[in-house]
């Protein structure tokens, strides 16, 4: 991926204006500007990587310490209690800024938040045990 600093690397250094809600050594979370429903945040390592694969094991502890505090907290603030995680990697997974994040969405109502499409399929058994032995062994 490019060395140029992303938008939220911009983000984290200040060189961006945001508004901050979290910041640690690993980790930095703020509102997004375009948000699907109050209280949308995003969270984001300081690790500039595009996607989730090739976030290192220590970025990914302190995403996974934070990530239900902040959960909690915008609970709390919102009074919404339910609401998704989104993490897009690829174009085609929607990812629009090369830098991992996650997406916390409060969805107060059946129209306001994510909207999830949901098109499943059924596992085939013929293939499943190979294909779950393949994935195991690339861990
Ligand atoms: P993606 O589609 O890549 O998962 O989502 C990127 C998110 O970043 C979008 O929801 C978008 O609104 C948000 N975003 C992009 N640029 C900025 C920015 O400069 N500031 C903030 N606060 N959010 C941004």
């Amino acid at each position: 991926m490019s060395d140029q600093p992303t938008v939220f690397t911009k983000i984290i250094n200040g060189e961006i204006p945001c508004f901050k809600i979290h910041e640690d050594e690993h980790t930095f979370a703020f509102l997004d500007i375009n948000p699907l429903s109050p209280g949308h945040t995003l969270l984001i390592p300081k690790e500039q990587v595009a996607t989730l694969d090739k976030l290192s094991d220590d970025a990914a502890a302190a995403i996974g310490r934070v990530l239900p505090r902040l959960c909690r907290a915008i609970v709390k603030a919102t009074g919404i209690a339910d609401y998704n995680i989104l993490q897009n990697n690829g174009e085609l997974a929607h990812q629009a800024v090369n830098h991992v994040h996650f997406h916390i969405i409060p969805k107060p109502d059946t129209k306001t938040g994510l909207g999830v499409g949901w098109p499943s399929g059924e596992l085939n058994k013929g293939t499943a045990s190979e294909l779950a032995e393949s994935i195991s062994s690339g861990l």
